[in-house]
């Protein structure tokens, strides 16, 4: 049985960088981990989170419950012609596990190169980045069944996914705990490169035929540009999901706003850029106390080093308030509360 701490900092374990403590905090790197965990006593009495690098998180006060956090490791190869699975340990770290595919020549996930977080909570909010989503390239997981100690199998469809959404994140929300996910990946890459910011980096290097390896460095390279690296600034990434509106609605919204970022989305939707909206009301870079909006992107919300969960949380009702005021529409969290 692995050690339970108590009163466990939670600091280093988040990205946001909150500094709240957990009342029990335990690591699983196997399987019978946690079996042993859930078969506790302590598990009876309290409420159990799972962590995974805590990057998609915002804690607004102490977790007065079991926090887990995933530590299984692995990864396993199968390949046949051009196609290869690859199962990772949850508790993989995202980008390792990319790498590490991007140098065998595994095609798939290279435009998700940097996300930060583990393999485990891949499928939980389907990760995405320029135009792919693990739903791409998604065969199987495995995952601990908490109420029974069971570890059931689910496929793709079964997971049912959508943007930055899958079962886990709702009607399975605490019931399973994913303890490895095989991915189909491909010797023979199919690149997207639609991403406007990608073609200007690849034109920008001179490369016109990119490999799975250039598309890598291009994405990190904009990342790293763009995005505030959470070791020196707290936060989670896109704090807000893009909103998906209907037709009748976006029409309403370009006739007032035609300059509105849009793209087209799945059912005859629209995607807006959130980024777009909140920066329009004025917060790009904005500095509200301890907490604000990134200078390059103003969906990241940060910490700017002593921000309190709950400061940030207010300050993102601000900016949905404004929004909704401005745009007349509704801003989701894509980050999770604790
Ligand atoms: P955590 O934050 O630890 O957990 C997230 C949720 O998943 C929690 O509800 C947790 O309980 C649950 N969970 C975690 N592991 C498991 C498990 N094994 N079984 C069951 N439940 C589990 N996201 C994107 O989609 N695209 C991006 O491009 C992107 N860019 C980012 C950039 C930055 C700088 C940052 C900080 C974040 C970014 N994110 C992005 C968000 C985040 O990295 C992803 O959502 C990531 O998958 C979270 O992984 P994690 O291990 O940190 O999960
Ligand atoms: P960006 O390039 O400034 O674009 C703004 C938004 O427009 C993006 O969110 C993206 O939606 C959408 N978009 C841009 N080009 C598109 C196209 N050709 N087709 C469809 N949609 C398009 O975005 P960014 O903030 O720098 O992020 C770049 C990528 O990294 C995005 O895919 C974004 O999702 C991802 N990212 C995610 C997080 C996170 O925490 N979730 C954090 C940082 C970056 P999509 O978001 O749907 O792709």
């Amino acid at each position: 049985m692995p050690l339970i701490k108590e009163n466990h900092s939670l600091k280093n374990l988040n990205t946001f960088g909150i500094d709240v403590n957990a009342k029990y905090f335990v690591e699983a790197h196997h399987v019978e981990d946690l079996q042993a965990i859930f078969e506790s006593p302590i598990v009876k009495e309290q409420a159990v989170l799972i962590l995974g690098g805590g990057s998609n998180m915002l804690f607004t006060k102490d977790y007065e419950g079991l926090i887990v956090r995933m530590n299984i490791l692995g990864i396993e190869v199968e390949q046949q012609d051009t196609e290869v699975w690859v199962t990772a340990g949850a508790g993989e770290v995202w980008n390792n596990l990319v790498s590490y595919c991007v140098e065998h020549g595994f095609a798939g996930i290279e435009n998700l190169t940097l996300i930060p977080g583990t393999v485990g909570a891949s499928p939980i909010q389907n990760i995405g980045a320029y135009g792919v989503e693990i739903k791409d390239v998604f065969a199987s997981c495995e995952a601990f069944e908490t109420a029974t100690g069971l570890v059931r199998t689910f496929s793709p469809e079964e997971c049912g996914f959508g943007y930055r959404e899958s079962v886990f994140k709702n009607e399975l929300k605490g019931k399973y705990i994913i303890t490895s996910v095989t991915y189909k990946l491909s010797t023979k890459p199919n690149l997207k490169t639609h991403y406007g910011a990608i073609n200007a980096e690849l034109e920008r290097r001179n490369i016109q035929q990119p490999s799975i390896s250039d598309i890598s460095e291009v994405v990190a390279a904009i990342r790293v540009s763009k995005l505030p690296d959470p070791k020196t600034i707290g936060n989670a990434g896109s704090f807000f999901k893009n909103p998906i509106i209907t037709k009748a609605q976006f029409d309403s919204l370009f006739q007032k706003f035609p300059e509105v970022a849009h793209y087209p989305a799945p059912n005859n939707k629209v995607k807006l850029a959130a980024g777009w909206l909140i920066e329009q009301c004025g917060f790009k870079g904005v500095v509200d106390g301890q907490t604000g909006t990134w200078k390059n992107q103003a969906l990241v919300l940060v910490n700017h080093g002593h921000a309190t969960g709950d400061e940030v949380y207010r300050f993102s009702e601000k900016i949905i308030d404004t929004v909704q005021h401005k745009f007349a529409v509704n801003l989701e969290r894509e980050v999770n509360i604790f």
